[in-house]
């Protein structure tokens, strides 16, 4: 979660690096805490992963610190789940990042989610070809991954590239396809910026075969982080004007730190605003999935039995709790209640003698005995009828 603020600062960007919480730690060491996981990985490729093979497909799940505006969707503590693919420059390896991407937000039951594409090599293949310096192209990018267009084009004036920009800017298709093509053509007289494009239908074509949603290639798409060098992407869904994830080709990452040349592609998933969209569109994540018990025994002596059957439960990954206030079965009813407890499991001591406890579906408001054994089967919806 720390890291040397060197390491985070080397090549996340202006405004990142602008929004760190940094301090110096008792060592006298300027740190900071992570703003993003992607740095923190390209070192490990280059010490603790140096000898992995490749491909090296890397997961990690973790909070981030960011000092924004906080507001709905944007905090200063959130977390993120990563995705790295390591060593591999293959439009595959993109298409990968963008697919998983697609499966995530499946699997969570988001919907009407749609992807935005673009490839930082365009304008950057344009911009060097231009003889601009990688920091003016840097300066560029962010104003408009901030959607400062106006100033990013006074810049481009200043250094005679205005046109092109502008013209860039009204490229589009009636297709993602459409408008990865005229980019293409756009840029043909410019070789590497036009191998940029070519690789950008590769991916395209490569996603699109997945059935993947992706509706939009922005031609004057940009992504904060410095480090891209190819494909950047975002997914979003009409509901929330943030990004739900985003990611990209960083292919000269590693290198920058010492590592040998590896190329890479990687993504990062909002958690916080994946369960926002969750909630906002009041999909099964949102919904209560796991029924809940609470046990309550009838008499002291019998706690012990209740805390035995609680295991048992836990066992089966039921979720349990057992009432610990010393309340009569009443009152523990009552307060089962108020909060919403699908069943409670009431240790008496004539069951007991059976092997069985009274259990009551608080839903219903049936009660009836059934056997220990039979607890989880019950619980979990297999088989309505009592089995005492
Ligand atoms: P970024 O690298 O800035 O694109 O961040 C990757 C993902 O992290 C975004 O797509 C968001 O889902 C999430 N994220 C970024 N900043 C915040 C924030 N301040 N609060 C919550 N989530 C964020």
């Amino acid at each position: 979660m720390v890291e040397t603020y060197e390491l985070l600062s080397a090549k996340s960007g202006k405004e990142i690096r602008s929004r760190m919480f940094t301090f110096r730690d008792l060592g006298d060491r300027k740190v900071a805490l992570r703003p993003e996981f992607t740095a923190s990985i390209a070192r490990l490729v280059t010490s603790a992963f140096k000898k992995e093979p490749k491909p090296l497909r890397i997961f990690s799940v973790g909070s981030v610190y960011r000092y924004d505006e906080p507001q709905r969707g944007r905090y200063r503590e959130f977390w993120q789940s990563n995705f790295e693919l390591i060593g591999s420059s293959k439009p595959e390896a993109d298409a990968e990042a963008i697919i998983l991407t697609d499966c995530l937000m499946k699997l969570s039951g988001i919907s009407n989610y749609s992807f935005t594409i673009g490839h930082i090599g365009i304008l950057r293949g344009v911009l060097s070809q231009n003889n601009i310096a990688e920091k003016v192209q840097n300066d560029i990018l962010q104003l408009m991954d901030k959607k400062d267009l106006n100033k990013a084009l006074a810049l481009l004036e200043k250094k005679g590239c205005r046109d092109f920009l502008e013209g860039l800017l009204e490229l589009k298709g009636n297709t993602a396809f459409e408008t990865a093509e005229r980019i293409q053509r756009y840029v043909k007289d410019y070789p590497v910026a036009e191998m940029a494009a070519k690789n950008l239908v590769d991916i395209l074509t490569l996603v699109a075969a997945s059935g993947c949603p992706i509706e939009v290639v922005e031609p004057a798409f940009a992504r904060g982080l410095e480090y891209y060098t190819g494909l950047i992407f975002e997914v979003k869904v009409p509901e929330l004007d943030v990004a739900l994830g985003g990611g990209g080709r960083y292919d000269k990452l590693v290198e920058s730190f010492g590592g040998e040349a590896t190329p890479a592609v990687g993504v990062a998933h909002g958690l916080d605003r994946m369960i926002l969209a969750t909630q906002i569109q009041n999909s099964f994540l949102s919904k209560k999935q796991r029924k809940t018990v609470m046990i309550v025994s009838i008499k002291p002596e019998l706690r012990a039995e209740a805390l035995r059957i609680s295991e048992l439960l836990r066992e089966e990954e039921i979720s349990v709790e057992l009432e610990v206030m010393g309340r009569r079965i009443k009152k523990a009813l009552e307060d089962a209640n108020r909060r919403k407890v699908d069943y409670v499991v009431i240790v008496g001591a004539k069951e007991l003698k059976a092997g069985a406890v009274a259990f009551r579906d608080l839903g219903s408001r049936e009660q009836f005995t059934v056997k220990i054994a039979q607890l989880p089967k019950k619980i979990k919806g297999k088989g309505r009828k009592a089995s005492s």
